[in-house]
């Protein structure tokens, strides 16, 4: 085969600009990139006998390993992995693999360059790095199905070629040319010193060759440790140990808050390593792509990652390994999702989970971490999860009304323990986000008589409430609706205090409902809920509510228009001073600013915001030219 050039695809040249520019701070990190897809490799080739040997775990013995040496201005790292092939070579090397990747890198990296750099090998791209030390990357491969090899290589500078090149042996090695401002990479014991601080943990042995003085030759040395750490006895394990295994497990992923190690011996024997992170990788939300952080190994054999079937689908945060003798190592992906084990495992380790949160939630400081990070994802349990709802239900969090700040959170028994005697009721406001829901008018009697109300402005929390009737037999209530039916909270207009007697209430109401008529609302009733606010509006029980209207709509579904109630607080001076108002024109102008305030607060967003803006200033002028 004669040399074959290749341009990158766009997004690559983009990418490498990136990281050259962003990761030149940090530029170790590349070895940390290619031993781990040398480790991927060679997990796969181990797979790949495996399931071509007949599940004859005895012929596995051949000694695999990732060697790295100095050879002139050229560092090397070599493995006996799975290889590539020619059409592997153009698209693991030649383009981005994951949807988004690039977009996300984009905005992520300029962000926080600092943190962030360490994230990079979470996002397909680890390769890449290498151009970060090198002139020229050049990548000498076979792949485990072919007789021959390829020499692939680029100076990163939008183009490559791959040629045929004869390779003994299957696997890959890595070779680059490294720049002549990076020589400290050429030091041999520069980069032991790098391997460990990032590679210690990989479960393969890694060998630098050494110039041994005494026998005067080259030798090589195994340097890292390579041993299966949970297979080791937990009290051998000390937590440094377990931090440096999350790391290489995770590339990096934050730190872990907890962690649990258990072997499980009986009807079916497995060993389980499960971390809970303190931050997620980036593209958790994307419900289609993302796969859950749990490896499974078949006698320390890896077999294959984010099982669904494993985890539950909200906790698909935790990371971690499962190692278990029970399943037949050729098994497959198809089979995976209906085995019994699996289903045992999904129970256990659902248990485990809660378990291990309950635990962090008696530290409130590492249990807000993980609630900020996770606790969106975590209340989809209680749709997911009926059988563990309630205990899902002791680990949720809130903003309240008894905090005054957007970090604080209580739990549902914090909350109960502070109910005023006589309250029957656990009162709720949702709204767009902490600050409108912390300032709105629906809070104002509450506040007033002192009673504790749930915040929540997450757009998952009102879908969530839907599956949370009661907690410990006590209901919830939204505060947001019309017909708070409380023993607490008693709302009607014949407790309104009105001793103005000049000012005809009904009268009042009708003019109101005269102008509003064309909006079509429901109603326009009296209210003793509101203080400072003149006007508010409601929705009732059996409707539709603001927020689930806008969530539905947010994901193109057509939702019919709500019809508001409109409350108003026949107190306030405003509403007195409308009431005056002879001037028909005028009294129109003042009710439309009513109603489009009550709205705003409500929806936070109006269609037409200029219209209200004009209303307000027409107010405005004709006060200054009276
Ligand atoms: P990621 O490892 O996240 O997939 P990388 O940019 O690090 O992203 O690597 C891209 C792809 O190139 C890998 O997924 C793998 O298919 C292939 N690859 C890289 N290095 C090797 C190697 N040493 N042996 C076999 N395949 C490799
Ligand atoms: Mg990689």
């Amino acid at each position: 085969m004669k040399k074959e050039t290749y341009s990158f695809k766009s997004e690559i040249k983009e990418l490498l600009n990136i990281m050259i520019n962003s990761l030149y701070s940090n530029k170790e990190i590349f070895l940390r990139e290619l031993i781990s897809n040398s480790s991927d490799a060679i997990d796969k080739i181990k797979f790949y006998n495996i399931k071509n040997k007949n599940n004859n775990i005895n012929n596995l013995d051949q000694d695999y390993f990732i060697k790295i040496y100095v050879d002139n201005t050229n560092l090397v790292i070599s493995d006996n992995g799975i290889g590539m092939t020619k059409k592997e070579l153009i698209n693991n090397l030649g383009r981005i693999a994951k949807s988004g990747t690039k977009e996300f890198l984009d905005k992520y990296v300029n962000l926080n360059k600092k943190n962030n750099v360490n994230m990079i090998g979470q996002f397909g791209v680890g390769f890449y790095s290498s151009f970060i030390v090198s002139d020229k990357v050049l990548v000498h491969t076979r792949s485990v199905i072919d007789e021959h090899g390829y020499l692939w290589s680029s100076n990163g500078h939008g183009k490559y070629t791959i040629i045929n090149k004869f390779k003994d042996n299957i696997g890959t090695d890595i070779i680059l040319n490294i720049k002549s401002s990076c020589k400290e990479f050429l030091d041999i014991f520069n980069i032991e010193k790098i391997v460990i601080k990032y590679s210690n943990y990989i479960n393969i042995p890694i060998k630098l060759k050494y110039f041994n003085k005494r026998e005067n030759k080259y030798i090589y040395k195994q340097i890292n440790q390579s041993c299966a750490l949970w297979i080791k006895n937990k009290k051998d394990i000390t937590d440094k140990e377990y931090i440096n295994f999350y790391n290489s497990l995770t590339n990096n992923l934050g730190n872990p808050l907890i962690w649990s190690h258990n072997k499980v011996e009986g009807k079916n024997d497995y060993i389980s390593l499960i971390y809970i992170p303190s931050i997620s990788p980036w593209n958790i939300w994307n419900r289609d792509e993302y796969k859950n952080g749990i490896k499974l190994y078949i006698n320390k054999i890896f077999i294959m990652e984010g099982i669904t079937k494993i985890v539950p689908f909200y906790l698909r945060f935790i990371q971690g390994i499962i190692d278990t003798n029970d399943l037949s190592l050729n098994i497959s992906r198809e089979i995976l999702q209906d085995n019994s084990f699996i289903n045992i495992l999904r129970v256990s380790i659902t248990n485990k989970v809660i378990n291990m949160l309950n635990k962090l939630s008696l530290n409130k400081d590492k249990y807000c971490i993980f609630w900020k990070e996770f606790g969106n994802i975590f209340k989809e349990g209680l749709a997911e999860d009926e059988v563990n709802r309630y205990k899902i239900s002791l680990l949720l969090r809130f903003c309240s009304t008894y905090n005054s700040s957007k970090n604080k959170y209580v739990s549902l028994e914090d909350y109960l323990g502070r109910m005023l005697p006589g309250q029957d009721k656990i009162f709720y406001i949702i709204s767009d986000n902490y600050y409108s829901a912390f300032n709105s008018p629906h809070l104002e009697i509450y506040r007033k008589k002192n009673i504790e109300v749930l915040l929540m402005f997450n757009r998952i929390d009102e879908w969530m409430m839907s599956y949370l009737s009661d907690f410990k037999g006590i209901k919830f209530c939204s505060i947001n609706k019309s017909d708070v039916n409380s023993n607490i909270i008693t709302l009607n207009k014949s407790i309104i205090d009105c001793n103005n007697n000049n000012y005809n209430l009904d009268k009042f109401i009708l003019r109101v409902k005269d102008v509003l008529f064309k909006y079509d609302i429901k109603d326009v009733i009296l209210t003793n809920k509101l203080d400072i606010f003149p006007v508010v509006v409601t929705t009732s029980n059996n409707e539709i509510s603001t927020q689930m209207s806008k969530l539905l709509s947010s994901i193109g579904k057509s939702v019919p228009k709500i019809k508001y109630l409109l409350e108003i607080n026949p107190n306030h001076i405003l509403i007195k001073y409308i009431n005056s108002i002879t001037d028909n024109n005028l009294f129109k102008k003042w009710v439309n600013y009513l109603f489009y305030q009550a709205l705003l607060i409500e929806t936070n967003s109006l269609d037409n915001p200029a219209k209200f803006i004009n209303i307000i200033n027409n107010i405005l002028c004709k006060l200054i030219i009276k």
